[in-house]
């Protein structure tokens, strides 16, 4: 990235739960760092959510990472659907098979905005433990745009189980 370049301190969360989740969403990080117009600056560690309800699927694995971008926001909404469509969707003999990985966009800055294709901050990161824990252990305390303390929502999604993964290293 062209460090003259004006740039935007962007955070994006990462998941999976097929395959191998762990090499795929380190993967995408790299392909993005690879991007003239990203830098992948940190990524957290692991976590893993057991999923509730339907017990018959693996364990979700979730992460999240800090980047600096050129891009605008939809364009860097573009490029995260673009590494998903790369690397989350494996062949199956009929079709494409489900994703393996997901990308969201979760912060922009302080940019609030709501359009057909993307809302910022992302609209359910505040209700999800596999989000909030992973951008406090990166990013510590923050106030997010609008106004609500990282810790304050975290406060409300104590009860969803979710554990940090200190068999591995971080993502990125
Ligand atoms: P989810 O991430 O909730 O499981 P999907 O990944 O299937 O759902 O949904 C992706 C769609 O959501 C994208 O096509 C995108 O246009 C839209 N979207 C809106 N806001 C965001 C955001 N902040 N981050 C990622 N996708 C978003
Ligand atoms: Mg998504």
């Amino acid at each position: 990235m062209s460090a003259s370049a004006e740039s935007a301190l962007a955070w994006i969360g990462l998941g999976g739960n097929l395959g191998e989740p762990r090499s795929a969403i380190s993967n995408a990080l790299d392909q993005l760092n690879k991007d003239s117009g990203i830098d992948v600056e940190a990524a957290s560690s692991f976590y893993r959510t057991t999923p509730i309800g339907n017990t018959d699927q693996p364990d979700f694995i979730n992460s999240v990472a800090r980047l600096r971008t050129t891009y605008q926001p939809e364009a860097l909404l573009g490029k995260l659907l673009a590494v998903e469509a790369n690397l989350g969707r494996v062949r199956s003999e009929q079709q494409f098979g489900p994703r393996v990985v997901d990308l969201d966009l979760l912060l922009f800055d302080q940019v609030q905005m709501e359009t057909a294709r993307l809302t910022l901050p992302h609209p359910r990161m505040h209700l999800r433990r596999f989000v909030l824990e992973p951008l406090y252990e990166l990013g510590g305390e923050m106030t997010l745009p609008g106004g609500r303390d990282l810790s304050a929502c975290l406060e409300q999604v104590r009860d969803q189980s979710v554990v940090r993964d200190h068999s591995a290293e971080s993502a990125g």
